[in-house]
C-alpha cells in the first residue's frame, strides 16, 4: 500500500479545490471500488478526499417532472425509494441486480458511474494493460475474455487496444432513461447526457469517461417519462448474486391501442459503455404488439458485433436476451 494523505470537506467548493491544488488526489465515496484498486496497487492516489460530507446525498423531484438522485445517495437507498420504485421501477431493478445487499448499502449512485472495469488483466500488474498502463498492450485479446466486450471494441493497434467493458447494472438503465449527469469542476458546473457520459476505448481506452480532472458528479437527473407500466431489466450472469453481468438488457417501452409508440433498449456487459441504438429502438415504433419483429431488432442491435474466442458465445447470448426483454417489457411474457 503506498501511503497517502486524507481529508474530509463539508462543502462542494471545497472538495473540487482539493483535487485541484493537489495532483494525483482522488475522490472517495463509498469506496467499494477504489480501496479495492488501492490495495490491488491498480490506483495510487496520494491524497483522498472523502466527499461524504457533502450536501449530495438527497432525492428530489424536478421542475419538469422528473427526479434528481444526490449522487451519494447509496444505491439501496435509490433502489428502495418509493419515487423510484414507483416511477422508474426499471432503475430499480437493475439496481438491485448488482453486487449484494451490503455493496449496495455502501456503493453510492456517483461511485457506481465511476467503477471501473472488471478485465481481469486490468487487475493483474503482471500482464500488459493498455487502460491501467498505456501503451504497454492488451493482455486480453488473445488471452481469457470470456467476459469482454462484443461491440464497440477497439482491438488495434495494440498500443491502444481494448476490449474491455463496463461492468454498471445501474448505468445501463440511466442510459435507457435518457438520464443527465450533473458535474461541478474547477471551471464551474456543466451537464453530460448519458450517452456522452462513458466513451468507446478508441485509441484512448485509458479514458472511461468524459469527465475532466477534478470534476465531481453531484447528481443525476431522471426525465419526467420512466416507463413505468412497460419495462424489464435482464441480467444473465454466472451466479445469481454477487456476479456481473455477462449480458443485460433494460428494456422501455410506450404502448397504446396494442401498438409500441417508443422503445428504449439498452445493454451492459457487451461494450466499454452501455450500448444503444436509437435507430433500432424507431423499428419497434408503430409496430402491433401481436406481430411485433423483436428478432430482427436484436440482429440489428448486434450488428457489427465480434467474438475474441471466449466470449463469442456472447453474441447470441445478448440476442436471445433482448428478445426475451422485449417480450417481458411488453407483458407476453412473465418477468422473470
Ligand atoms: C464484489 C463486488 C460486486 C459488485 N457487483 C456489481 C454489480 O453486479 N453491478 C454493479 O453495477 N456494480 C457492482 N459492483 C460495483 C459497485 O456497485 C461499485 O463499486 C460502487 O457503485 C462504487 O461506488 P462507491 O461509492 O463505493 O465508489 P468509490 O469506490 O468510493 O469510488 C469509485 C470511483 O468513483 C470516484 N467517485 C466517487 N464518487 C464520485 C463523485 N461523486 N464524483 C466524481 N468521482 C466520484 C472515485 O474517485 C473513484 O475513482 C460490485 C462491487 C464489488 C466489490
Ligand atoms: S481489455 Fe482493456 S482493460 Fe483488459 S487488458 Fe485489454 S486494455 Fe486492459
Amino acid at each position: 500500500m503506498n501511503s497517502f494523505s486524507y481529508t474530509r470537506p463539508s462543502d462542494i467548493g471545497m472538495a473540487v479545490g482539493e483535487l485541484a491544488i493537489h495532483e494525483g488526489a482522488q475522490f472517495i465515496a463509498g469506496g467499494t471500488n477504489l480501496l479495492d484498486l488501492m490495495k490491488e496497487n491498480v490506483e495510487r492516489p496520494n491524497r483522498l478526499v472523502d466527499i461524504n460530507r457533502l450536501a449530495m446525498n438527497t432525492i428530489d423531484d424536478t421542475e419538469d417532472g422528473g427526479l434528481r438522485l444526490g449522487a451519494l445517495v447509496t444505491n439501496a437507498d435509490t433502489a428502495y425509494h418509493p419515487a423510484v420504485e414507483s416511477r422508474y421501477p426499471l432503475l430499480s431493478r437493475a439496481i438491485l441486480a448488482g453486487a449484494s445487499a451490503q455493496l449496495r448499502n455502501m456503493a453510492t449512485n456517483g461511485g457506481n458511474l465511476f467503477q471501473r472495469t472488471r478485465c481481469y488483466y486490468f487487475y493483474d500488474l503482471a500482464t500488459p494493460c493498455n487502460k491501467r498502463e498505456p501503451g504497454s498492450g492488451c493482455g486480453a485479446i488473445h488471452g481469457y475474455n470470456r467476459i469482454h466486450a462484443i461491440l464497440g471494441t477497439s482491438d488495434q493497434p495494440p498500443e491502444t487496444a481494448c476490449i474491455a467493458t463496463h461492468p454498471s447494472d445501474l448505468c445501463v438503465a440511466l442510459a435507457a432513461l435518457d438520464a443527465v449527469v450533473r458535474v461541478t469542476g474547477p471551471t464551474g458546473e456543466r451537464t453530460i447526457p448519458f450517452a456522452d457520459f462513458h466513451r468507446l476505448p478508441g485509441d484512448e481506452p485509458w479514458r472511461d469517461n468524459t469527465v475532466q480532472p477534478g470534476e465531481l458528479v453531484t447528481a443525476i437527473d431522471l426525465p419526467a417519462k420512466g416507463f413505468s407500466d412497460y419495462n424489464a431489466y435482464i441480467k444473465i450472469r454466472d451466479r445469481t448474486s454477487y456476479a456481473f453481468a455477462l449480458v443485460s438488457v433494460a428494456v422501455g417501452l410506450e404502448i397504446a391501442d396494442n401498438r409500441i409508440t417508443e422503445a428504449r433498449i439498452a445493454l451492459g456487459g457487451v461494450a466499454h459503455k452501455p450500448w444503444r441504438k436509437t435507430e433500432v429502438e424507431a423499428m419497434l415504433v408503430g409496430q402491433n404488439l401481436s406481430e411485433a419483429d423483436f428478432q430482427s431488432v436484436a440482429e440489428a442491435l448486434l450488428a457489427g458485433a465480434k467474438g475474441y474466442g471466449h466470449n463469442t458465445f456472447k453474441i447470441e447470448l445478448a440476442k436471445r436476451a433482448i428478445v426475451r426483454a422485449l417480450k417481458q417489457a411488453a407483458k407476453l411474457e412473465p418477468a422473470s
